[in-house]
């Protein structure tokens, strides 16, 4: 069986920016695409704050320029997900990756780079208006609802952060909270409370997202005297939290309790020799595209500089 040198999974920012450092680089990568071929930004409508893009750009046309660029350099792309690792723990050893329960394919280097996703509510109305008013990223999509009224679900530090970072921008924001009380640190808290704009909800829950082509109002529920009501708003963000896709990786490389991936201090370098991490995968704090396209530059530079060492 073939050897490669660099083997990438995902095809988020972080995956496609390792592999155009990579190819550059003659290190003939092969890049697995994963389930969401293009990652979360595939669920974007506009990307306006990507610099390279002065009139914005859509998520998947971006996407698919980062895949050309990549490809252009000699990246092999295969559709398939990475369904098991077996990953060495020699350096300079062989890492066996297997693509939807068949296929082996072994390498020298693997970096890491299969994102994050967002927690929805799971209600069909959710779904339903994804890209037309319902977000799970206020930075990305905060821009859009300029002067209009938006709510919040959450009540962790990011559900804090997101709702005072809309406060700027809208003219009111909701903060939907499930319990009598926010998770969220003492001085998001506090800065929260202190917005005028914002107006928090305890104990509230979302029953449906509502309107007709884009969201118009949002029905809740009051569980204090179990009363339901609409609030008009014309955004609905979700900050519930995010799950780092890192499942199969579980048990060989060292992991958060919440699973995002720990890397050595200011490199991508995991726990194993030859096994990198990128992305969002192990970044709880930043999340956006650029920050995950700098980390696969620096995983496939730190992929690089392993497999010269070894010559
Ligand atoms: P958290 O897990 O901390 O909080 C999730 C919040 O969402 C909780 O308030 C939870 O409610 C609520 N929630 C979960 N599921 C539902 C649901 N189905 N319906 C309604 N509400 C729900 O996630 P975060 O993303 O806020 O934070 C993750 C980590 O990142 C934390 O450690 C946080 O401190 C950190 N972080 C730090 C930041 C900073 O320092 N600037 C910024 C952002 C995040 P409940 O409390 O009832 O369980």
């Amino acid at each position: 069986m073939k050897i490669i040198d660099c083997l990438i999974i995902g095809s988020g920012p972080a995956g496609y920016t390792a592999a155009i450092y990579a190819s550059r680089a003659n290190l003939n990568p092969v890049l697995i695409q994963g389930i969401q071929p293009g990652g979360q930004l595939t669920t974007t409508n506009d990307v306006e704050n990507y610099p390279g893009y002065p009139q914005g750009v859509t998520g998947p046309v971006m996407m698919e320029d980062f895949k050309k660029q990549a490809e252009r350099f000699g990246t092999e792309t295969v559709f398939g997900t990475v369904t098991e690792v077996q990953f060495s723990k020699e350096i300079g050893g062989i890492h066996k990756i297997i693509i939807d329960n068949k296929t082996e394919m072994q390498t020298r280097t693997v970096i890491i780079s299969t994102g994050a996703s967002a927690k929805y509510l799971g209600l069909e109305s959710e779904k339903k208006y994804m890209g037309s008013g319902v977000s799970a990223c206020a930075v990305c999509d905060g821009f859009f609802f300029k002067n209009q009224d938006v709510v919040v679900v959450g009540g962790g530090d990011s559900a804090a952060e997101e709702a005072t970072y809309l406060a700027k921008l809208c003219n009111k924001v909701y903060l939907l909270v499930r319990k009598d009380q926010m998770r969220a640190s003492k001085i998001m808290q506090k800065r929260v409370l202190e917005t005028k704009n914002l107006e928090v909800l305890f104990n509230h829950e979302t029953v449906e997202v509502m309107g007709e082509q884009t969201v118009q109002k949002i029905k809740v529920l009051n569980t204090n005297n179990n009363k339901t009501y609409t609030i008009p708003a014309t955004g609905f963000f979700l900050a519930i939290g995010h799950n780092p896709n890192t499942e199969i990786f579980k048990g060989q490389l060292e992991m958060d309790e919440v699973g995002y991936l720990m890397t050595k201090a200011n490199s991508s370098l995991t726990n194993l020799p030859g096994v990198f991490a990128s992305g969002d995968a192990q970044d709880s704090i930043y999340r956006q595209a650029i920050t995950a396209a700098g980390s696969g530059c620096m995983a496939a530079l730190d992929a690089e500089k392993y497999l010269s060492e070894l010559h």
